[in-house]
């Protein structure tokens, strides 16, 4: 199937008073319509700063060295301030982690859902009112009629989550990016969140790219991965394959430091040590330091993705050589 979103190398540099940070280094991943991908990893190790660059949001001392991000036969790299204006919020939704971050709080809601249409819509006046009710609906806000004349503060956190996938969603997006949609809610208003994305994955055939370092999100909503560590992608597999039989050591240890009924607490196990500093990488596979299987190759030689697309690891282990 041909991919809705393509990201092919995007490398993206900070520039910062220490030294340019290699944030993002040569990340490739797709994503097909309707699907819903995660985007895995620890604090730090580029998944937020991969999605920000793809929809050129990075901070300003972010420099987009090389890449393409793809996007209906676009490359958005290559977009005007203007056209991307038009993509983001209209073809590509995106839901973030703070909704208080995002929302206007001196806006009343309705207002805010409002203007997200008209920016990307036909509709106006009563129309663009009964998209915004529709959309607020759509999200399973109790009394949207009364809810749109409200300010944020006004709203519990998870009713202000469902306002900002109401915006992202008002104007039937075909991809929704999620970074940690659910991080800042209690489990019980996490999982309402999640079957609301799930819902509207089903109802409007939008494909889901979900950045989150909780891997029971991703085997319950997901269907493929791509876990990243320390800026780079270092496993690709569907959901199946990466818990049933995950390729990378630091996947595997990521899936050892994740807490689970079915488990035993003494299978539990932190990941030592701590991801390495981007403005000097170690040399070698940039796990090694960490690595619980390194070997002496792993010091000096890069790994490369090893392996097929869609199930493939950076991992000498893979090396054809190694086979
Ligand atoms: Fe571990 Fe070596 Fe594989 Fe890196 S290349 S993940 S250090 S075994």
């Amino acid at each position: 199937m041909t991919a809705l979103l393509s990201v092919e190398g995007l490398t993206t540099h900070l520039h910062t008073d220490v030294g340019v940070v290699r944030a993002v280094d040569d990340v490739s991943l797709a994503v097909a319509p309707g699907e819903a991908v995660a985007l895995v990893g620890e604090s730090g190790c580029g998944k937020s700063m991969t999605a920000l660059s793809m929809m050129r949001l990075a901070p300003p001392a972010a420099r987009i060295e090389a890449g393409r991000v793809m996007f209906k036969g676009r490359d958005l790299l290559g977009l005007s301030a203007r056209q991307m204006r038009r993509v983001r919020g209209g073809e590509m939704g995106m839901v973030f982690q703070d909704p208080m971050t995002f929302l206007n709080p001196l806006i009343r809601i309705g207002d805010q859902v409002e203007e997200a249409i008209s920016l990307h819509m036909p509709e106006r006046g009563r129309a663009a009112a009964l998209l915004t009710l529709e959309a607020l609906r759509r999200v399973r806000i109790a009394d949207p009629e009364q809810v749109m004349g409200y300010y944020p503060h006004q709203l519990s956190g998870g009713m202000r989550q469902r306002v900002l996938i109401a915006i992202a969603i008002a104007c039937r997006p075909s991809l929704l990016i999620c970074d940690e949609p659910t991080t800042a809610l209690d489990v019980t208003i996490q999982a309402q969140i999640m079957d609301l994305l799930r819902g509207l994955r089903a109802e409007l055939g939008s494909a889901i790219l979900l950045i989150t370092h909780d891997l029971g999100l991703v085997a319950e909503y997901c269907d493929r991965v791509y876990v990243m560590y320390a800026g780079r992608v270092v496993e690709e597999a569907s959901v199946f394959d990466v818990f049933a039989r995950p390729r990378h050591p630091y996947t595997r240890a990521l899936l050892r430091s994740t807490l689970r009924l079915d488990r035993r607490a003494d299978g539990f196990r932190t990941i030592a040590g701590q991801p390495p500093n981007l403005v000097h990488p170690p040399p070698g596979c940039r796990f090694h330091p960490r690595c619980p299987e390194a070997f002496a190759r792993c010091r000096t030689d890069e790994p490369d993705l090893y392996g097929s697309v869609g199930a493939r690891a950076r991992c000498l282990l893979h090396a054809p050589e190694a086979a």
